[in-house]
């Protein structure tokens, strides 16, 4: 339990961090939140030869709306915590502050960054789905320049991203979704308060339309636990999109969910049977929530 030996960095500007980065590629790590670097190296299954950490770096916390007011913008240091509290995530994506809620418990929360969790890219994370949901964008920095990276292409396989070695996630970025007429949920099952999912779902919904406004816009479905990474729900997507929202679409969508996902079972939180039967559940769960909360019930708690 006790890590390999390391030289520790504490820079104070990203300017730095780049320039730590390039000279060490390959043998160095970023330390966030520590939450889950700390104990894969206590566990030297990771073993750096140089850890930099970034928490002097304030500026890179922030939560803020884009100046045009068309994106929900996020450093990578913003903790769990940060995300479950603030007003503006909690008014217009609520999904986000619910995901960050569902993370481990206080002091996972008071630690643990959007960063840090989307670079990790467990399987079993909660931002992946949630990202996936609402068709994050992840930019990453470095001596050699930017890149935005959609969510779907930054999560390449389990524990795997497209950030290279010598990069920095600097933004997570979040397209706003319209005041009225949008609503999402995280639902998530665990075996006990504060574990990892067993499965969870996140459901981002738009709703438009006359005569009464049901017709589904745009769906965002993303599932935890279901697969090597976190998972687009694509046919449960297709199910609801251009079409009235009803107890049958929903099923449909709910069903897709559950026969698009590849869950592997495991003594401690059942077979891969049950973990599909679940994923079918709790899409249901997700999208209903979600539905109700874009017709404006936003006393609504996801189950
Ligand atoms: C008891 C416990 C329970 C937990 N429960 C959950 C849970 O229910 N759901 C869940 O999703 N997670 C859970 N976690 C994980 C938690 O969310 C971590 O906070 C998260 O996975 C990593 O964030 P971090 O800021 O701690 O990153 P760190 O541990 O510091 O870093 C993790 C990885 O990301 C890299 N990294 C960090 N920041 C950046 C950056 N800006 N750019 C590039 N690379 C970066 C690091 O080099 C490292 O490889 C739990 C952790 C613990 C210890």
């Amino acid at each position: 339990m006790v890590p390999r030996s390391f030289e520790y960095f504490a820079p104070t500007s990203v300017e730095e961090v780049f320039k730590l980065l390039k000279e060490h590629a390959g043998d160095a790590k970023i330390l966030a939140g520590g939450m889950s670097l700390v104990p894969l190296m206590k566990l030297r299954l990771a073993s750096p030869g140089f850890v930099i950490d970034i928490n002097r770096i304030r500026w890179l916390e922030y939560i803020r709306e884009s100046i045009d007011g068309k994106a929900l913008l996020i450093g990578p240091l913003a903790t769990h915590h940060d995300l479950e509290s603030s007003p503006l995530v909690r008014k217009r994506l609520p999904l986000l502050s619910e995901t960050a809620g569902s993370i481990g418990d206080p002091q996972v929360r008071n630690l643990g960054t959007i960063g840090g969790a989307l670079a990790h890219s467990d399987p079993s994370g909660d931002w992946g789905a949630a990202m996936l949901a609402v068709r994050g964008t992840v930019k990453v920095s470095g001596q050699s320049g930017e890149r935005s990276i959609p969510i779907d292409d930054f999560l390449v396989d389990t524990f795997t991203t497209a950030l290279r070695d010598d990069e920095l996630i600097t933004q997570v970025s979040v397209p706003m979704p319209t005041e009225s007429g949008s609503g999402g949920a995280y639902v998530k099952l665990e075996r006990k308060a504060g574990d990892f999912a067993t499965v969870a779902v996140a459901a981002q919904i738009s709703l438009e339309g006359r005569p009464d406004g049901s017709y589904c816009s745009y769906a965002g479905i993303g599932l935890t636990a279901l697969g090597a990474k976190n998972l687009r729900a694509s046919e449960a997507e297709k199910r609801l999109v251009g079409r009235k929202v009803t107890e049958e679409t929903i099923a449909e969508a709910s069903a897709a969910a559950a026969e698009e996902c590849s869950p592997v079972g495991d003594p401690l939180r059942g077979s891969a049977k049950y973990k599909r039967d679940m994923a079918g559940l709790f899409a249901r769960r997700a999208i209903e929530s979600a539905v109700a909360r874009a017709k404006g019930d936003t006393r609504r708690k996801s189950r």
